[in-house]
């Protein structure tokens, strides 16, 4: 089979090339009439339909359970629909061909707003300002100017990047960290494991948008809370798994963190006995930052199985050494 960069359809001769679609998230009729369109002459499987696993070699999937995606031996591509792959990198058993994650180059809009959302309600002190109003407490903080306002930002990926730079854009003291050198114009930025303390120093507001890997989880932890400044706040936006809950209340409860924000759990959706709910000082959303759509996705999917079919280089690829 070949398939030639940029054609409308395949070129299937002796072999077949056959997708299989294993995610609920992607619902048949939505992709089902874009995937044929793309790839007339080849099987396409959604998930429910009886398939031949011997033939599969397109695996289109979300998070899945351990071992899913084993009994597939003409495997040659996973696309991930979800941007995080940890929980799929977390099956030992998964077969070692390439990944692709659901990202679009430049970053996404929605994230970028949820930030800005955020950053402003904490930079103004919005939470406090509505408790105060609850109570009928004329409470007048004198506001800071962005310029004097220090956010740090975990994480200068694909996602926390353009965060960081529209951040720049209002006027914000901005600093980010990664795990390599990234420059960005007027960010600071710090990397590695030396470079986490000096950020945290100067974070008066920290967004974590770092992938989650066994060296960032439960990067939120009463050691790194305590060496941000007095009266910080924290917007997690990365994975549930990168913070500890519970030093989080404490760091909030004995008054060195002001306020967070919560879009990421350790367990979706956050069950109801969650103290996390109730907190007066977080404001939680149900893993809500952004929306992939279809449209968006789809291209992506069709690009990137083209791709591989016409030996190019795969986008949005996953370094699974790195683990990201
Ligand atoms: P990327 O892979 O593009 O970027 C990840 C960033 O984390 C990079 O800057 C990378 O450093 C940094 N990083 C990884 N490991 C380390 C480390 N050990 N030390 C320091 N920095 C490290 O990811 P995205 O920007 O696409 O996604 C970011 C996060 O957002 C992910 O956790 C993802 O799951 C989450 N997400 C959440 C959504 C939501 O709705 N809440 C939606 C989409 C994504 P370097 O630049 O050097 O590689």
């Amino acid at each position: 089979m070949r398939w030639f960069a940029g054609a409308r359809e395949c070129s299937c001769h002796n072999s077949r090339m056959s997708i299989l679609l294993l995610s609920a998230f992607a619902s048949s009729e939505t992709w089902r009439g874009p995937l044929r369109a793309a790839f007339p002459e080849c099987p396409i499987w959604m998930k429910g339909d009886p398939f031949d696993p011997a033939a599969v070699e397109v695996v289109v999937t979300g998070p899945i359970a351990p071992g899913a995606l084993q009994g597939f031996p003409k495997l040659r591509l996973i696309v991930c629909l979800t941007a995080g792959v940890d929980s799929l990198l977390q099956d030992k058993s998964l077969p070692d061909v390439p990944i692709t994650r659901a990202s679009a180059p430049g970053g996404d809009a929605m994230i970028t707003e949820y930030v800005l959302l955020h950053v402003l309600r904490h930079h103004r002190d919005l939470p406090a300002l509505a408790e105060a109003q609850r109570e009928a407490r004329w409470v007048r903080e004198r506001p800071i100017p962005a310029a004097r306002r220090r956010v740090g930002i975990l994480g200068l990926g694909n996602l926390g990047r353009p965060v960081a730079e529209k951040l720049r854009d209002l006027g914000f003291a901005v600093a980010g960290w990664s795990r390599t050198k990234r420059d960005v114009p007027g960010v600071v930025t710090f990397h590695g494991a030396a470079g986490l303390k000096a950020l945290l120093a100067r974070s008066d507001i920290l967004v974590n948008l770092l992938a989650l890997t066994p060296e960032t989880a439960d990067i939120l932890n009463a050691e790194t809370f305590a060496m941000l400044p007095k009266g910080a706040a924290v917007i997690n936006v990365g994975r549930g798994q990168h913070l500890d809950e519970e030093a989080l209340i404490a760091a909030l409860d004995r008054g060195h963190l002001r306020a967070a924000t919560l879009d990421v759990f350790r367990i979706e959706p956050l069950p109801a006995a969650s103290p996390l709910w109730r907190h007066p000082k977080i404001t939680i959303t149900p893993h809500a930052a952004r929306e992939i759509f279809p449209e968006v996705l789809i291209p992506q999917v069709i690009d990137n199985i083209r791709r591989l079919y016409a030996n190019l280089p795969l986008q949005q690829l996953v370094d699974r050494t790195r683990g990201y």
